[in-house]
């Protein structure tokens, strides 16, 4: 997601009460961020973050943390979580493929990925967000039983992570190539900005839960 640049946005950022600076401080102890125990569970690439958000108000006992790097697109999360005050939830502006450098062994409970960019170019698979590199830096973080779920109407995207999830030594949960029409996944769902776009153009949703 990209949009029109916001002078002054990584100022704003900076100062920001919700987004967390050097975030590598907190490597292992994100739990004293929030002041409690509860599992915390990481959007990366949240764009404005409507989706994380969400999961925030509807489930005040898990912490939540939406990752972006782009400043303009963070800042538009941020200036919702102003108005709504979540103590659930906080905000880092960095590239995802800094993860284990900013998350400890098994600190992190669920992984979201929706509609990530899909890089179509081959020589940039490895930066796909459901590449088996990124299943790597995952593992690290993931506790045991945790899990990644990942969304896209991009089929060639969803085609290339689905083959990446067993070379990578991870299994494939539940897979739906039409979210909005099959009860058993689509119960609960939240959509995301980009899903309620595409969705309404007519695009069915894709999803896998995957896990070690
Ligand atoms: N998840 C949102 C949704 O579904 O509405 C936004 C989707 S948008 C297509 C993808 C977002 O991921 C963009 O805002 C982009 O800046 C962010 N992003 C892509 N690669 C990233 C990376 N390596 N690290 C952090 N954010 C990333």
């Amino acid at each position: 997601m990209r949009l029109r640049n916001i002078p002054g946005a990584r100022e704003k950022i900076a100062e920001n009460e919700w987004s967390i600076k050097e975030p590598e401080q907190y490597k292992g102890k994100w739990n004293e961020v929030f002041g409690n125990d509860n599992p915390i569970r990481i959007e990366v690439g949240m764009g404005k973050g409507r989706f994380i958000m969400t999961l925030a108000q509807m489930n005040p006992d898990v912490n939540y943390i939406g990752i972006e790097k782009y400043s303009s697109v963070m800042l538009r999360g941020l200036q919702k979580q102003e108005e709504l005050q979540l103590p659930n939830i906080r905000f880092i502006r960095m590239e995802a493929e800094v993860l284990t450098e900013v998350f400890g062994k098994g600190e992190i409970d669920r992984i979201y990925l929706n509609f990530s960019d899909p890089w179509p170019k081959d020589r940039h698979a490895k930066r796909r967000l459901p590449s088996r590199e990124f299943l790597h830096r995952y593992d690290e973080i993931l506790k045991k039983d945790g899990v990644v779920e990942f969304k896209t109407d991009n089929t060639d995207l969803f085609a290339f992570a689905l083959e990446e999830v067993e070379p990578a030594g991870w299994h494939l949960d539940q897979v739906t190539h039409d979210l909005h029409n099959d009860p058993v996944m689509n119960e609960g769902n939240v959509m995301t900005e980009y899903e309620e776009k595409f969705s309404s153009m007519g695009n069915p949703i894709c999803k896998y839960v995957v896990s070690r």
